[in-house]
């Protein structure tokens, strides 16, 4: 079948221009002005903007985490992200220590089997290279899988958290392979004593989340993680970069010349300790997520380096847990709370609207930071632009709509948003994936069976 979009305004990361765009099946056959309309299924575009699908590389669906699971499945949380204008997702499969990677890969490919509305990918969470380090090949085999990205925690010590020696020799191998690094960086055995400490002080409300975990903490680490690629030779990714700190520290590595990049999030560039978790109330538990929200002063730095490069990715890092019977298994100890946020809709809306309204970023940034960036970087030459022979993964972009956002008509399975009644200038109203159309007047059409697990290459982080 083909379809024909009409009349809109073509926009890439590195280019604004009036054409339509033809689909031929599953890919983008032509680009061009005045294309006839022929027998093509045809799709009006006047006043829109055609962009490539959103691609969000940090989310958690399904995952298990702290005695409960993340509120979204693959199909909740991909038919969310459609709505939302995403059309490409990469997820996290976490290894068990004790257990391999392969065992990891299977249960999340299992997962997602049979639930994905659109295309998907997996990182790595390298947890346990085994006695002597003897299953460091299967970073090779997760390579040949189609995964050259893996995640190394410095926090959750009992859980996740590697040292630095475990640290290195992943890294080394990675090199080697052209894969990158993604690092949680915060300090993990330095917050495990102060949290141990406001507890013992009775201090158990949320409010002492956010104050147990130093932005400092969080800049030692991304410091450190970077100065350890850099021994080891390989590319490094700082996901869920929070603060002006940690902010320094990349500034400095890129400075300097090394192949270090990272991520901000949205809850980092429009939430705030003062606005969102005061101290008041045990309603500050849906803001509860690593890092936690920064005072206001960080906001703006994080905005500046968006908009120079410095940064060059926004993802959620989409982890979701319903406020009545999840976020609730804290009341009483703020390190009880399931750590994580909904976002996985509302990441075009909130970058577009504070973003690219506020004068901030340009339309083409825009597209850079929430698709082109993202599919370079992580290995994936068929997303991320809409020209011939890219995969049909369109975003019909309305710059005019109005919209509020609210957990009363969201897509995401938590009963509750973090950006609950604020309003919008800017929405997804039409989403094809691979030539499907998932998305119709901002309605989801699509279904569970049409997402495919996507091959990334290995290209370190795009330094290759
Ligand atoms: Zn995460």
């Amino acid at each position: 079948m083909t379809t024909l979009i009409q009349n809109g305004t073509v926009l890439n990361a590195d280019s604004t221009t009036r054409a339509d765009v033809l689909i031929d099946g599953e890919t983008i056959l032509a680009v061009a002005a005045n294309i006839p309309a022929a027998n093509h299924q045809v799709i009006d575009a006047t006043n829109l903007l055609v962009m490539p699908g959103g691609i969000d590389v940090h989310t958690h669906l399904d995952m298990p985490f702290g005695g409960t699971v993340s509120a979204d499945d693959y199909f909740t949380g991909t038919r969310a992200a459609a709505v939302g204008g995403t059309t490409t997702v990469i997820d996290f499969a976490l290894q068990a220590r004790g257990h391999t990677m392969r065992e990891a890969l299977e249960i999340w490919r299992a997962k997602a089997a049979g639930k994905a509305c659109i295309d998907y990918s997996l990182h790595m969470a390298v947890t346990d290279l085994g006695p002597n380090n003897q299953n460091l090949a299967e970073l090779d085999q997760m390579v040949a899988e189609g995964i050259p990205s893996f995640k190394l925690f410095m926090a959750y010590p009992s859980v996740l958290m590697i040292d630095d020696g475990l640290m290195f020799k992943v890294m080394e191998r990675a090199a080697a392979l052209d894969a990158l690094c993604l690092i949680h960086a915060e300090n993990g055995s330095v917050i495990d004593i102060v949290v141990s400490e406001f507890l013992a002080r009775g201090e158990t409300a949320p409010h002492f989340h956010a104050l147990s975990r130093s932005p400092l903490a969080e800049a030692e680490a991304t410091h450190r993680a970077i100065a350890i690629a850099e021994m080891a030779g390989a590319s490094v990714y700082i996901v869920h970069l929070s603060n002006a700190d940690a902010l320094l520290a990349l500034h400095h590595a890129r400075q300097k010349g090394l192949r270090a990049l990272a991520e901000t999030c949205p809850q980092y560039l429009v939430l705030s300790l003062e606005d969102q978790m005061p101290g008041r109330s045990w309603d500050e538990a849906k803001y509860v997520f690593t890092p936690p929200l920064r005072e206001k002063k960080n906001q703006a730095p994080l905005w500046q380096a968006l908009a120079s490069g410095e940064l060059s990715v926004v993802s959620t890092d989409h982890c979701p847990f319903r406020f009545s019977d999840q976020k609730s298994l804290g009341k009483e100890d703020f390190s009880k709370i399931p750590n994580g946020g909904p976002g996985i809709e509302n990441r075009l809306q909130i970058l577009w609207h504070y973003g690219v309204n506020s004068g901030i970023l340009t339309p083409q940034q825009f597209v850079a930071l929430a698709s082109a960036e993202p599919a370079r970087i992580f290995g994936m030459p068929t997303k991320g632009a809409i020209a011939p022979g890219k995969d049909a993964d369109i975003l019909l972009w309305d710059p005019a709509a109005d919209y509020t956002i609210t957990a009363a008509t969201q897509s995401m399975a938590t009963d509750y948003n973090m950006f609950e009644g604020w309003q919008v200038r800017g929405n997804a109203k039409h989403v094809f994936s691979r030539g499907l159309q998932v998305v119709a007047d901002a309605k989801f059409i699509g279904n569970p069976n049409h997402g495919r697990f996507l091959k990334r290459q290995a290209n370190a982080g795009g330094f290759a």
